[in-house]
């Protein structure tokens, strides 16, 4: 049972041992290891799970980003919204194109992009926003939707941790995450909802003629062979890397309720501990739980508690250590600390704990347990005692 790792890749692979052996000896044998019916046969199937008119494979999820930014046309100079809490990618991609990224602050209970700041964030030089879907649950998205037409921007999802969730609107009707905006991106990187053996992308769009300037951009900007249109990048998903998501991929229901059963049973445990705020749960879309992020009183209450869980062999993360506007790379912005102070905060109290199909039951209630023990001791300990 111990130690208790922050993933299991091995394990997963494990579990569907014979047919993912299978699906690699099927590409081996085929020669084909690039594009191909692997590739097309994996992409019809995400589009059919997700409800989505097309799903163009790519080579990783920041590389998805940067299509999806030159897909919809942006240029140099132009401002693009992205939450200061959340992974690099929506940024990095943004600079290499020569794009300003705005940061917006966000939400101090969801850690989401706060809608509510978006109206005094755009300018007449705004041509996007990136709601980035952290830790397994949508953005409001009718709202931010809603703002987005009003100005007439761009909405591209960065969904690479929220495959699988749903956004439930006033209407009732329900969307998949990253297929809600004009373009979403998703990441098949292994430690993702749906991951791969290696690296690996896709993109989402219901809209005929941006499926065809993603297929292009992905491809040297070719339209035809040897016919560059534009200059593109070259991005693919790989034939084996396809064959194992589509082995995966009708697992994916199963392995998002089991993180969600993971994430009730930890809400259970850790109700009775007052220094843990546990994960909100938002009303307008299902949560997959890609992330089980708590927030601590402090990040001296954080170090410790980090700390205590390595010494029981339980591993955990800190997701974020920095918010997006601090990084040396990105101080040209010109931000400083206290720009975003949601996002700042967030990033010193808040804890990543195990969250994954493969944990045990043993395993959860260990964690729960230990964590427990720790606060109980604290409380109790003698040695605070007349101090
Ligand atoms: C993983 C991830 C990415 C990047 O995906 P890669 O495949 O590693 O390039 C982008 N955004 C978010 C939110 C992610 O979690």
């Amino acid at each position: 049972m111990l130690p208790i790792p922050f993933n299991d890749l091995k394990a997963s692979y494990l579990n569907l041992q014979a047919e993912i052996d299978a699906a690699i000896r099927r590409c081996l044998d085929s020669g084909v290891f690039i594009n191909g019916a692997e590739v097309e046969g994996f992409c019809r199937s995400l589009a059919s799970y997700l409800d989505v008119k097309h799903v163009l494979p790519c080579a990783n999820g920041t590389d998805a980003l940067q299509i999806a930014y030159m897909a919809v046309g942006l240029k140099a100079g132009d401002e693009i919204i992205i939450p200061a809490f959340g992974y690099v990618s929506a940024a990095e991609a943004a600079v290499l194109l020569g794009l300003k990224p705005v940061f917006i602050d966000v939400n101090p209970k969801t850690f989401l992009l706060d809608e509510g700041l978006l109206e005094n964030t755009i300018t007449s030089k705004t041509k996007a926003i990136v709601p980035i879907h952290l830790f397994g649950q949508s953005c409001n998205m009718e709202a931010i939707l809603a703002i987005a037409d009003k100005h007439g921007l761009y909405v591209i999802e960065d969904s690479a941790q929220s495959l699988g969730s749903y956004s439930t609107f006033s209407s009732r009707k329900k969307q998949a995450s990253g297929t809600m905006g004009n373009i979403g991106c998703t990441s098949f990187f292994p430690t993702k909802n749906l991951g791969c053996f290696g690296d690996g992308g896709a993109l989402f769009t219901n809209d005929d003629w941006l499926a065809e300037r993603i297929r292009s951009i992905a491809s040297h900007g070719q339209s035809g062979k040897y016919n560059h249109e534009e200059v593109g990048i070259n991005s693919r998903l790989d034939a084996i890397q396809a064959a194992i998501l589509s082995v995966k991929l009708p697992q994916l229901e199963k392995y998002n309720t089991r993180r969600l059963e993971i994430a009730d049973f930890y809400d259970q445990q850790l109700s009775s501990i007052e220094q843990i705020e546990r994960p909100f749960r938002t009303a307008v879309s299902s949560h997959v739980f890609h992330q089980y992020v708590i927030l601590l009183s402090s990040g001296k209450a954080r170090n410790g508690l980090k700390d205590h869980l390595s010494r029981s062999q339980i591993a955990t993360q800190i997701y974020y250590p920095k918010p997006l506007h601090l990084p040396k790379a990105y101080s040209f912005l010109g931000h400083a600390a206290g720009d975003f102070p949601v996002a700042e905060e967030i990033c010193q109290r808040c804890l990543a704990l195990p969250i994954y199909p493969e944990l045990s039951n043993e395993q959860i209630a260990y964690i729960a347990d230990t964590m427990k023990d720790f606060f109980n001791e604290r409380v109790t300990d003698p040695s605070f005692s007349g101090c």
